[in-house]
């Protein structure tokens, strides 16, 4: 077992969206986008959270910071539950946890400077902070994000996206959180571009001992900048370890099937690796099937796995998975 503090504890957490249809707009179905998701997110580590596109991840990440509201479970942010806080209690905890968008080019207000943009958390928050102080703070968080203090006074526009996400990053920073849900933070960025971003993702929490989470559909990005990952599929997570040991030994047939997608760098090693093909779609989170809900595509599928969900339970010290057929 593990020592390392838990900074972010959810539990049990899931969002249902309810589907609306017909004349008189009657709700129909509920679309389980989290499903009952459990995981610790450790001081100062990288916790990389990693599945298909509409897997729930990104749902994941806003409903812990509380854009949306739970449905069901608990997080706790040292030692808080965000999920029952309202108001200005909820106001206040924000200070502490922030977000990093996916889309530079959409997150940043176009009619905004740059001074505006970085100075707006501060300008909510730090109400006391007098104009000087204001702007001081701004241009220390633009020399932080690699960015020159003069930049302050220009648009947007005036920036490549790179520098944009590095604004984005300054005003994530604004106002010293201890948490930041990154995500998908390079996923709009050109390749050149990604690595440069995440690098300064990764000088900032060693300098300023943040805790992110790093959600991502890239399991090479997600390799890099982790410490351990998460992978969720339909609205669950099905396996949860550290870095290496996942990419070593993954436990659950989805997780093995996703890494053998991943292109590996040695040619000898590519040569003799053996891609797993998945069968069929993801089921829609609007009807997921009995048992497990990975049945419909796993390819070792026994008959207790249309009946019986697995639970996500250890392993081996400090590597869980959600599989009737791992151990
Ligand atoms: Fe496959 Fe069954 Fe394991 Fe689910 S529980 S991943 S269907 S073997």
């Amino acid at each position: 077992m593990t020592t390392k503090r838990a900074l972010v504890e959810v539990r049990g957490l899931k969002k249902y969206f309810p589907v609306h249809r017909g004349m008189f707009r009657r709700q129909t179905v509920q679309v389980k986008a989290v499903d009952g998701v459990s995981f610790d997110v450790f001081e100062k580590e990288t916790l990389g959270l990693v599945g298909e596109s509409g897997c729930g991840k990104s749902t994941t990440g806003n409903t812990i910071l509380r854009l949306h509201t739970p449905t069901a479970g608990t997080v706790h942010f040292d030692g808080t539950d965000l999920a029952s806080l309202q108001g200005e209690k909820l106001r206040q905890m924000r200070q502490h946890i922030q977000m990093i968008f996916q889309n530079p080019y959409a997150s940043l207000n176009p009619r905004l400077t740059v001074g505006q943009i970085v100075s707006e958390p501060l300008r909510t928050f730090k109400t006391e902070m007098s104009k000087s102080a204001r702007e001081e703070k701004v241009q220390e968080l633009l020399k932080l994000v690699g960015l020159s203090p003069a930049f302050i006074n220009r648009y947007p526009h005036e920036f490549s996206g790179g520098q944009r996400q590095r604004i984005g990053v300054a005003r994530a920073l604004a106002l010293d959180p201890a948490f930041i849900v990154c995500d998908e933070p390079i996923a709009a960025l050109d390749v050149s571009i990604q690595a440069q971003v995440v690098n300064l993702l990764r000088e900032l929490q060693e300098q300023l001992g943040l805790t992110y989470l790093f959600i991502s559909h890239d399991l090479s990005m997600v390799r890099f900048i982790s410490d351990r990952i998460a992978v969720m599929y339909l609205g669950k997570i099905v396996e949860i370890a550290e870095k290496k040991t996942l990419y070593q030994n993954p436990l659950h047939p989805y997780t093995q099937a996703l890494l053998s997608a991943v292109p590996v760098a040695n040619p000898k090693v590519e040569r003799r690796r053996e891609q797993i093909i998945l069968k069929g779609d993801v089921p829609s989170p609007a009807n997921p099937p009995t048992g497990c809900n990975f049945n419909t595509r796993c390819p070792l599928a026994v008959e207790r796995c249309f009946v019986e969900e697995p639970e996500l339970r250890e392993l081996e010290p400090g590597h869980w998975g959600a599989c009737h057929l791992a151990e």
